[in-house]
């Protein structure tokens, strides 16, 4: 994808137009989340305005226009990610996702499910393995499920970049390993995991994957058959749709084998006063009114990008982040996280500036109208092991601009003389 491209799609993204601060907005806060197109925007009020009801309840025609649109967001959603839709189930966010498939286990591990055979199930001995990068949204689940089964959670450590390789995480697998969940692509070095190499040593002792694709799927081609991985989760607002929805993909047999987190109505086949028995996935982890406009909307949010071109789209951040990376780590005092050749990078940075905490540095780049992530990302155990409490991200997308970065490299190149 060109730069020119990238110029002409800002137009569809409205809020893109602003100004901030008297200067144009350079919004490099994508990894956080998205913006979102005018046929997103469009696409949610059409449903709303046209056909809102409650799925699959109503016997009158809203409701059935409401179900139909439903069930297509779903398909189009299932086809974008390389799955089938009966291997797609709504949270509301990928954070969502993720407890539902640790609280499933923990569930399966008491015994709670038609089908929980062995390897979802958990018990003292077993082992959890995650690497040390992880958003706390892939971790503390896990450390909760490790307390409830009496498993124990192990993880790769990285290294002084803040990465990790395939090598790292080899000699930690062995028959006790249940589960191994990692990220995609990580939302603080970038790095991309070599997920098919981890699914294959994952099946040599029957533990399964969970992958956190939170910055995979936005951001590049991900076929989750293909990937082989038995568990995914990834949100919606990250991708140019709305918040409040996530997704939680299974490969049709795990999904079958986990029993839901969450219960209640519109899950159910058939409830007495003494027992309950479910429906089938993906239904089964769909408790209560579902977020049908923001389904709605997801989709279409799929359909734009693979319009534009999933591809295009990673290799135009990619070069941007590889940009960054450079130009950022040339400039005197300035580290970027993860700043390793050895590894795959998305189209991220995160930085670190000798002697200016993040959140100054975050605030004097946004008086020059740049908005960028400023904390630990949601990532302590990886910022505590670089010894740092904070960093500061600027995150790319399809709309990034060659002048955005030259605008973001101008700006920080001035912050340690102006922190003195
Ligand atoms: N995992 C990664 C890698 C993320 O970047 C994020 C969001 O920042 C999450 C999980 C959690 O996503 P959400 O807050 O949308 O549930």
């Amino acid at each position: 994808m060109t730069d020119e491209r990238a110029r002409e799609l800002r137009a569809d993204f409205p809020i893109l137009a602003q100004r901030v601060h008297d200067t144009p907005l350079v919004y490099l806060d994508f990894g956080a989340t998205a913006q979102r197109p005018q046929a997103v925007l469009d696409a949610e009020r059409a449903f709303v305005t046209e056909h809102n009801s409650a799925v699959h309840r109503g016997s009158h025609e809203l409701a059935a226009l409401a179900t139909g649109d439903y069930e297509d967001a779903r398909e189009t959603v299932a086809a974008f990610v390389g799955a089938d839709a009966d291997e797609i189930a709504w949270q509301a966010g990928a954070t969502d996702a993720l407890n539902t498939i640790a609280n499933g286990i923990a569930a399966a591990s008491r015994g709670r499910g038609g089908d929980a055979s062995a390897p979802l199930r958990l018990e003292a001995g077993d082992e959890i393995l995650i690497t040390e990068a992880e958003h706390h949204a892939n971790l503390v689940p896990w450390q909760e499920l490790a307390l409830a089964t009496g498993a124990t959670l192990r993880y790769v450590p990285v290294n002084d970049h803040g990465t990790w390789a395939l090598d790292d995480l080899r000699p930690l697998v062995s028959d006790r390993t249940r589960v191994i969940a990692f990220a995609h692509v990580s939302n603080v070095t970038g790095l991309i995991a070599p997920v098919e190499e981890i699914v294959a040593l994952a099946s040599t002792v029957g533990a399964v994957t969970v992958l956190d694709a939170c910055q995979s799927v936005p951001h590049r081609p991900v076929d989750f058959h293909a990937l082989g991985v038995d568990f995914a989760a990834f949100s919606g607002h990250k991708m140019a749709g709305p918040n409040g929805i996530g997704v939680l993909y299974g490969r049709r047999e795990r999904l079958a084998q986990l029993p839901p987190a969450r219960t209640g109505g519109s899950m159910i086949e058939v409830v007495t006063m003494e027992a309950t028995t479910f429906m089938a996935p993906p239904t089964r982890f769909e408790a209560g009114t579902q977020p049908v406009s923001q389904a709605v909307a997801l989709a279409a949010a799929c359909r734009y990008l693979a319009e534009v071109g999933m591809s295009a789209i990673r290799d135009h951040e990619e070069a941007l982040g590889a940009r960054m990376v450079a130009e950022l780590s040339a400039i005197e005092g300035v580290t970027v996280i993860g700043n390793d050749a050895s590894v795959p990078r998305s189209g991220l940075a995160s930085f670190i500036i000798d002697g200016v905490h993040a959140h100054d540095v975050s605030q004097y780049l946004d008086a020059a109208g740049i908005a960028v992530r400023a904390g630990h990302h949601c990532a302590q155990p990886l910022h505590r092991r670089l010894g740092v409490t904070a960093s500061t991200r600027a995150s790319s997308y399809l709309t990034t601009t060659d002048d955005e970065i030259d605008a973001l490299i101008e700006a920080v190149s001035g912050i340690r003389a102006y922190f003195g």
